[in-house]
Parts: structure tokens; C-alpha cells; sequence
């Protein structure tokens, strides 16, 4: 890339480390006409899919509105702050991974049941309950079932 102070098209790399818990590429650079040095960060661009709501609109997505979502159904449960932030990293991993422009709301609401199934039941439970409308506690049964027989349920 063009050194910032010359404009020179020439510049060589001369440090090159992880940065922010290894999703950034720190670089240091000098340049070959002038020799200053500068630091470039680079990192993966990933978008988030757009959520499509059951009645067919449209929205960014909020990653806020997750964390609140999870964390009501967790209030008052052992589980650790830091679990929580694990979970919804994963859950917003799988969405930008997926490459998809859009993605139902529906998705969104399974890959938390996941989540949470992994760190409370009883969260679990109540975010299902709302989010699903369980008919009776055999539907649960299932529910919970089906989850754990997954295969690539972590
Ligand atoms: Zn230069």
C-alpha cells in the first residue's frame, strides 16, 4: 500500500502480529523511499444478514436486542456474564459464516434455544416458552431431545 507520508507505492512489511484478541492483523510498515514507519490493522469483513420478520419485514440486525432477549430469560440464573458474551459471539459467528444477505428471524430465535440450552435449561425453557409457544411439557421433551442429539450441537 502507499506510504501515508510520501505517497510512495513501495512499502515493506516489518512487524507482523495479532491484535485484538486475534481478529485484527497489526502490521508495521516502512516505507522504501522515505522510511517512515507506519501500522496498518486489518481485519475480516463480515456483514451481518438483514432479519426478516415472520410478517416479511426487514431489519438490521441488533445485536442489543439479543443480549436483552437472552438475558431476561437468564435473570437470576448462575451464569456467568462472560458465558453469555461467549454465546452471543458464537450466535453472531453463525450468522456472518452463513453469507447470507437475509435470514429469518426464525434462525435467530433457534440458534439462541441452542445457546441457552447449553448454559441453563431453566433460561432455556423460558426463551422457548415465549419464543415457541410449547403446547404441553411433551413438546419440550422433544424439544430438548432433538437438540442434544445433534451432532454439531456445540
Ligand atoms: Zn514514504
Amino acid at each position: 500500500m502507499r506510504c501515508p507520508f510520501c505517497s510512495a507505492d513501495e512499502t515493506k512489511v516489518i512487524d507482523s502480529r495479532l491484535a485484538n484478541e486475534g481478529f485484527m492483523v497489526r502490521r508495521r510498515r516502512e516505507c522504501l523511499t522515505c522510511s517512515e514507519r507506519f501500522t496498518t490493522f486489518e481485519s475480516a469483513e463480515l456483514v451481518i444478514p438483514r432479519v426478516v420478520k415472520a410478517d416479511g419485514s426487514r431489519q438490521p440486525f441488533d445485536e442489543d436486542k439479543l443480549r436483552s432477549g437472552m438475558l431476561r430469560a437468564l435473570e437470576k440464573r448462575p451464569v456467568a456474564t462472560e458465558a453469555v458474551e461467549d454465546a452471543i459471539n458464537r450466535i453472531m459467528h453463525a450468522l456472518q459464516a452463513s453469507g447470507e444477505r437475509e435470514v429469518q428471524s426464525q434462525i435467530i430465535g433457534e440458534l439462541v434455544m441452542k445457546e441457552l440450552l447449553k448454559l441453563d435449561q431453566v433460561a432455556y425453557v423460558r426463551f422457548a416458552s415465549v419464543y415457541r409457544s410449547f403446547q404441553d411439557v411433551n413438546a419440550f421433551r422433544e424439544e430438548i431431545e432433538r437438540l442434544e442429539s445433534e451432532p454439531n450441537a456445540s
